[in-house]
């Protein structure tokens, strides 16, 4: 049973609600909690007694998670990675008891009513998990296809989607990508055209993260003929209702145990009363969307980046090569220590970021200069790492080599490094005007 106690959200001086499973609260209380593990005790990244952006209500709830994830998580990720498909219904259920869905989701529907900071912790904290897959899967729920409905979405349709996706009863995806449109969102072509008071929705999305397990998709139209940035909406579609189909289960080379769809929809009916906030701005509510799915991005792959290069050196510490530690060998300790500093520069940013976004201050240039570092540090990371274990790399069983495949994803999926750099070259005002 959940337990709910209060917590004060010590930097802004606001209350909250903050739902704690039997993980957290079996013992000890969130307070004493608090007070039992002094700021000193933390270790790396976590022990700076100031931290720029958590506070230590963001630890806590970082550690409170971390005993889901060893408990309920991490014993299971070898078995879902080869079945190539994780029992999302019943890990978005336990995580929802315990708040993780929704850390900066309204109060009224279930959230904790905190900032975005907590959601770039509760996303680093994922990053312990021993997949890619998972992590990524949980982002949709909580960070990708649900901030638009929060954010501009009627009371009805966050009290029927929004509430039960973050009490972990319904797993939602977001159908932005097409066959033939990904990097180039304006182009999509599925259409919602009003009749009456439904929309008739045909054409059909690709790579659907969550796909094949969802209960609605939160679902980027055409809803007129417009111009391409003010003809898209973006709607709450169940996802059992006739004319929806899934085509198929995506075979990938990472990612492996979360599910990826190709769908088709044909004739499929819903209520024009579920396009979220006003018809015609989807595309402008999906590019704020995206900003936090690439934060999101960001700060799980740096606590990933983390464990590999920790678990490199634990490797080549006892491995010997030429009578000595292969980790006593200065090619070995000095690449270690350069992929740990652009870790850290690359946290420094996400940080400072984040700071940035929950003040209200547009980060797109941030967050996408981001988004193309983490993408292009994980490539370097897992290879450089994956380097050093020597054959033991090439073997998919170990944590190094499931990074490797997990983390090239993320120089393609939530905008290709390409479009990132587009962006910021817009922002530089250096991009030729068409
Ligand atoms: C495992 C996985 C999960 C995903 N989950 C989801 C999901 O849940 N929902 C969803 O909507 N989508 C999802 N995606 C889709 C993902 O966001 C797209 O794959 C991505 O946006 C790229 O689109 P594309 O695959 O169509 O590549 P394309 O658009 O065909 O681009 C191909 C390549 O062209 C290059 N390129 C792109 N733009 C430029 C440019 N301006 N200049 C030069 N070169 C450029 C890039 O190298 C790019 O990789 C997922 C994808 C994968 C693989």
């Amino acid at each position: 049973m959940a337990v709910l106690l209060a917590v004060r959200a010590a930097s802004r001086g606001v209350c909250c609600h903050l739902h704690l499973t039997p993980f957290a609260s079996s013992t000890r209380s969130f307070s004493e909690k608090l007070t039992s593990k002094s700021k000193t005790e933390r270790s790396g990244a976590e022990s700076t007694v100031d931290h720029l952006i958590y506070t230590q209500e963001h630890f806590a709830l970082k550690e409170s998670l971390n005993k889901i994830i060893e408990q309920e998580i991490n014993p299971f990720v070898d078995k879902w990675e080869e079945e190539c498909m994780f029992p999302a219904h019943r890990v978005f259920k336990i995580l929802g008891n315990a708040g993780f869905l929704g850390v900066n989701k309204p109060i009224e529907y279930g959230g904790l009513g905190l900032d975005f900071s907590y959601s770039v912790a509760v996303a680093e904290e994922l990053g312990n998990i021993r997949c890619g897959g998972i992590p990524m899967a949980i982002g949709v729920q909580s960070d990708m296809a649900t901030p638009a409905l929060a954010r501009f979405g009627s009371a009805e349709l966050k009290k029927e989607f929004l509430q039960p996706t973050i009490a972990g009863d319904k797993v939602v995806c977001l159908g932005v990508s097409e066959v033939g449109a990904g990097s180039d969102v304006a182009s999509i072509k599925t259409k919602a055209v009003r009749k009456g008071d439904d929309l008739i929705i045909n054409g059909g999305k690709m790579w659907t993260t969550n796909g094949t397990q969802a209960d609605w998709m939160c679902l980027l139209a055409n809803t007129s003929e417009g111009p391409p940035h003010r003809n898209k909406s973006l709607i709450c579609l169940p996802m059992k209702l006739p004319g929806i189909h899934i085509a198929r289960k995506i075979d990938k080379i990472g990612m492996r145990s979360s599910d990826t769809a190709e769908i088709y929809f044909e004739d499929v009916r819903v209520p024009y009363k579920n396009i979220i906030g006003e018809e015609g701005m989807g595309f402008t509510y999906q590019m704020l969307q995206f900003q936090e799915e690439r934060l999101w991005g960001v700060a799980n792959v740096l606590t990933a980046m983390d464990n590999i290069i920790r678990e490199t050196i634990d490797y080549t510490r006892q491995r010997k090569i030429f009578q000595q530690p292969i980790l006593h060998h200065q090619t070995v300790h000095f690449r270690l220590a350069e992929l740990q500093t652009e870790v850290e520069l690359l946290r420094s940013l996400l940080y400072h970021a984040t700071a940035m976004y929950i003040r209200g201050i547009d980060v797109t240039k941030l967050a996408s200069m981001a988004k193309l570092k983490a993408g292009r540090l994980a490539r370097e990371a897992g290879d450089g790492c994956l380097q050093f274990w020597g054959g033991m790399g090439f073997c998919s069983d170990v944590l190094v080599s499931r990074f490797y495949r997990d983390s090239r994803l993320l120089s393609i999926g939530a905008g290709a490094d390409e479009v990132m750099l587009s962006i910021i070259c817009k922002y530089m005002d250096t991009l030729p005007k068409k």
